[in-house]
């Protein structure tokens, strides 16, 4: 398969992609995984305006890697994830159906993207999972 995007014009495509969230409305995870790769000097864009919302771009010297950075809770983490004792028919429809949609959504997206979960935040396990990622070993 040929490359028909040449460097340049990838870079030109990566440079209109912004952020489409504001700093000061980042969660905690999204400000630990950026400062981490910030102070990494990782080349990346939070929130990037793409198909699927991901949170994260890596720039990755060719095509882009993108992160989805999963709640545990809202997300269905097997580990973690525990439908609440009331009201189980909301939690149900709001969570594991919606759940269910997004992850079939996900699998349509037309780019690599990896799933990071809010546990793997917490303990640190992201930035392996990270550095694993762009060397290729995912
Ligand atoms: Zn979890």
């Amino acid at each position: 398969v040929t490359d028909t995007v040449s460097e340049e014009k990838r870079s030109e495509i990566m440079s209109k992609i912004h952020s489409g969230k504001r700093k000061e409305k980042w969660t905690g995870m999204e400000l630990k995984v950026h400062s981490w790769l910030k102070a990494k000097h990782i080349g990346h864009v939070m929130m990037p305006d793409v198909e699927g919302s991901p949170d994260v771009m890596l720039e990755n010297g060719g095509d882009p890697i993108f992160l989805f950075l999963d709640g545990c809770f809202w997300h269905m983490c097997p580990e973690h994830y525990e439908r609440p004792k009331s009201r189980q028919d909301y939690w149900k429809k709001h969570i594991e159906e919606a759940s269910e949609r997004r992850e079939e959504r996900r699998e349509e997206l037309p780019y690599d993207w990896v799933r990071i979960w809010e546990h793997d935040i917490n303990s640190g396990e992201f930035k392996e999972i990270i550095e694993e990622t762009l060397n290729g070993q995912s």
